[in-house]
């Protein structure tokens, strides 16, 4: 929009963004780019780029968002669900919500088993003595004490069959079952060369021999039948550079302990056990001193809202998970897309503007293990699941948002482009993306039939930090962090005052497994 500051506008349109758009219109906004807009659908989008445009200063003016992410990395910590800092993490959005003069409420799911880091260690003692950095999975059964064991090496394609067929060998064993393909790369170009976690935006890949599912089936019963020959350990690769350490959950179903410990180590350390694996010269040490809640464990999601005025019972939510794994301090997954969502609510609140639909911030928890925050806000608000209108999340680190994704809905991608033009031109976003995540909260919505989408955003060494010891707070770029909130703030808005209510998908017809 010429004339006007573009507070957050970084790149200038290239020609391939132009290509895109084109192409874009080809699938998604064909008959409306030959039959000019209607009269309301111009004042519309006039409307929605000055409320847009409002939004962004006023978040350039003033925003709380850095010192909020500095307060929950910093002083409250990584956030495991059911942990006591994700709790005293719930608490204190509840009461950040409260503050902003936002009303606000806990909505509290169980879990089997809240798990707690204990003291775990590792040391190489034949054929040289070494230690080595160990860090127990999450929901790992703790080892009894210290144990030793020789170290055998399980291809990564193993079957439960190798192991029952020669079960002496794994007696005792410290096993290692990823068996690296090769070094970890560096980034090339960082910081968005590193990119492994985010899927390719074009192209199909190449199908892997075992679908996702399939290779975690066979994994669980790799290790059932370990634990069954009576293995001491399984340790894992954090497959990372610069000998950062990775964690994720040992234990399937979820929140229940795993059947045997289960442990990583640094990418170089693992190459020297792989070595000495294979040549049967290893032993290991290992002790892991995590520990299981009694009864079932506490889940809490904070929810805020502001009531429509026009359509109070249709809702426009946007969210992001607040919970994290806990080697880092869960700065990037998901730090930033939760205090994101709250300077959002900050945000409109402070601009005293009336909604015409009702305004719903979510901050999500277990979205690591599956979902168990998504699932209870959807159970409790059954009732109200046909009037949801959409829904966005912020779920890929400190990046700029730089689009939207449709995801699978594709019928509603006309509706969607209503209000992402105007958000485009303020923010200078590339076209709408047709990416497909369907890996954080917003997949449990589409399941409900409600339209939800996903924030794309630069990658920003997202795939470095993701589940690993560099999560934290030295890596979170305050610029993008304003960009995401006034951006998704924005979006919400622009949901809101639309004429007409977005359509709803058929619900998924089964339930996903946890
Ligand atoms: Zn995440």
């Amino acid at each position: 929009m010429p004339g006007i500051k573009k507070p957050f506008a970084m790149r200038p349109f290239g020609l391939a963004a132009l290509v895109t758009a084109a192409a874009l219109a080809g699938w998604v906004g064909l008959r409306a780019q030959q039959t000019a807009p209607t009269k309301e659908q111009q004042a519309y989008r006039k409307a929605m780029e000055q409320a847009d445009q409002q939004i962004a200063a006023a978040e350039n003016e003033h925003s709380e968002a850095l010192q909020n992410e500095e307060y929950l990395t910093t002083y409250i910590g990584p956030r495991l669900t059911g942990s006591p800092e994700m709790q005293k993490a719930s608490d204190w959005t509840l009461s950040m919500f409260h503050k902003y003069g936002i009303d606000a409420h806990l909505e509290t799911a169980k879990i089997p088993h809240a798990w707690y880091r204990g003291n775990d260690w590792g040391e190489l003692v034949a054929p040289v003595e070494h230690w080595m950095t160990v860090r127990s999975a999450a929901w790992s059964k703790a080892t009894p004490g210290p144990v030793t064991g020789r170290i055998v090496v399980l291809s990564r394609d193993a079957k439960p069959a190798d192991i029952t067929a020669n079960p002496a060998k794994f007696k005792s064993a410290i096993v290692l079952t990823d068996e690296p393909d090769g070094p970890v790369k560096l980034p090339e170009n960082p910081p968005n060369a590193y990119n492994a976690v985010i899927p390719p935006p074009k192209g199909v890949p190449k199908a892997p021999a075992m679908s996702f599912r399939e290779r975690f089936e066979n994994y669980r019963k790799v290790m059932a039948a370990l634990a069954q020959a009576g293995a001491a350990a399984i340790l894992r690769d954090s497959n990372k550079p610069d000998a950062m350490l990775l964690t994720g959950s040992a234990s399937y179903p979820a929140y229940e302990p795993s059947v045997l410990p289960v442990a990583f180590v640094s990418h170089p350390d693992y190459e020297w056990l792989m070595r000495l694996g294979k040549a049967g010269h290893g032993t290991f040490r290992i002790n892991l001193e995590g520990k299981f809640s009694q009864g079932p464990g506490s889940a809490s999601i904070t929810v805020a809202q502001i009531k429509g005025s026009e359509h109070p019972d249709e809702q426009v939510i946007i969210g992001g998970h607040l919970d994290s794994w806990d080697l880092g301090e869960g700065a990037v997954d998901n730090g930033t897309g939760a205090m994101a969502t709250l300077e959002a609510a900050r945000l409109l609140k402070s601009l005293g503007w009336t909604p015409k639909r009702t305004l719903t911030f979510i901050l999500f928890t277990g979205e690591e293990q599956g979902g168990v925050g998504v699932r209870a806000f959807l159970k409790n608000h059954a009732k109200e699941i046909d009037k949801m209108d959409a829904v966005l999340i912020d779920d890929t680190g400190t990046g700029r948002i730089k689009s939207i994704s449709l995801e699978n809905f594709w019928s509603t991608g006309p509706l969607l482009q209503q209000v992402y033009r105007p958000l485009q031109e303020v923010f200078d976003l590339d076209p709408m993306s047709t990416q497909y995540f369907g890996s954080s909260d917003h997949v449990e919505f589409q399941r409900e039939g409600v339209a939800a989408y996903f924030a794309v955003q630069d990658a920003a060494h997202y795939g470095y930090a993701h589940h690993s010891t560099d999560d934290v707070f030295e890596i979170v770029n305050p610029e993008a962090l304003k960009q995401q909130a006034a951006l998704i703030a924005a979006w919400m808005w622009n949901v809101s005052e639309m004429p007409e209510s977005f359509p709803h998908h058929p619900k998924a017809a089964e339930r996903r497994p946890m």
